[in-house]
């Protein structure tokens, strides 16, 4: 590997990663994905699947959940993230908001509720909050973990609108999403995670149109068993 990537190198390169938990539930397995400069790039899958995994693997937070990578690599640019912390994942310009919107932070929108304790916020406010304290960092790649995750359809419509305008302004977007419909309306290229391996891979608009995509993640489901190929996900 050059250590001087060439100008048209994905700002996010994850290559072949394999991770376990405790040494011995595989989590992920040959994943690869990239996520250009100022790209949206969604991650989808069912519960289980490995998407908050991938982020942790990302965001170097992988050790503080007991798990490792065991083969494959992560780099930003020329940094190389595998093995290393999450000061280096920051410094770097990649920053994570967590699943659970684990809060207390400033957002203009929040000023007049300074006083008030982060778990008085409505959900979609706290998740504004996680959002915002990320963005304190000035992150070059935001990883947003499940934002729309049990928000009222108005408040998925505002962290939609959220996550355009942050990557107008220059701030590329790894979005793992359940609410594929969500997802794929602001991503350039999506991945869709099964059971820890990259089974769909495409354009965001592509994906959308595929029957599987759509009978599993776009609520069209008739029978809503099994996984894109029937054996069922996790
Ligand atoms: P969800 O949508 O439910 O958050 P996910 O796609 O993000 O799911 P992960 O949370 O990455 O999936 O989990 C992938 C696999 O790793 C699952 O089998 C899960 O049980 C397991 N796992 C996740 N965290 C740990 C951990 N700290 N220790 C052991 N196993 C874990």
């Amino acid at each position: 590997m050059p250590s001087v990537p060439p100008d048209d190198a994905p700002a996010l390169h994850v290559e072949k990663l394999d991770v376990t938990y405790g040494r011995a539930l595989s989590a992920l397995r040959s994943v690869s994905l990239d996520v250009p400069h100022g790209a949206v790039v969604a991650l989808l899958g069912a519960n289980g699947a490995g998407k908050t995994t991938l982020l942790r693997a990302v965001s170097g937070t992988l050790r503080l959940h007991r798990g490792a990578i065991t083969a494959g690599g992560v780099r930003y640019g020329d940094t190389v993230l595998d093995g290393r912390d999450p000061v280096t994942a920051v410094r770097a310009g990649v920053v994570q908001v967590p699943e659970g919107r684990r809060v207390f932070a400033l957002f203009p929108r929040l000023a007049e509720r300074t006083r008030q304790a982060a778990g008085l916020l409505s959900g979609g406010e706290q998740q504004m909050l996680a959002i915002g304290r990320a963005l304190m960092a000035a992150p070059r790649l935001l990883l947003l973990d499940e934002p729309s995750l049990g928000l009222a359809p108005m408040m998925v419509d505002r962290i939609a609108e959220v996550v355009r305008e942050i990557n107008a302004g220059g701030t590329a977007v790894l979005l793992v999403e359940q609410n594929a419909g969500m997802a794929l309306s602001l991503a350039e290229r999506a991945h869709v995670l099964e059971v820890g391996e990259v089974r769909l891979s495409g354009d965001a608009a592509e994906l959308a149109r595929t029957d599987a995509v759509r009978r599993l993640y776009l609520g069209e489901t008739a029978d809503g068993a099994g996984g894109l190929d029937g054996r069922g996900a996790a």
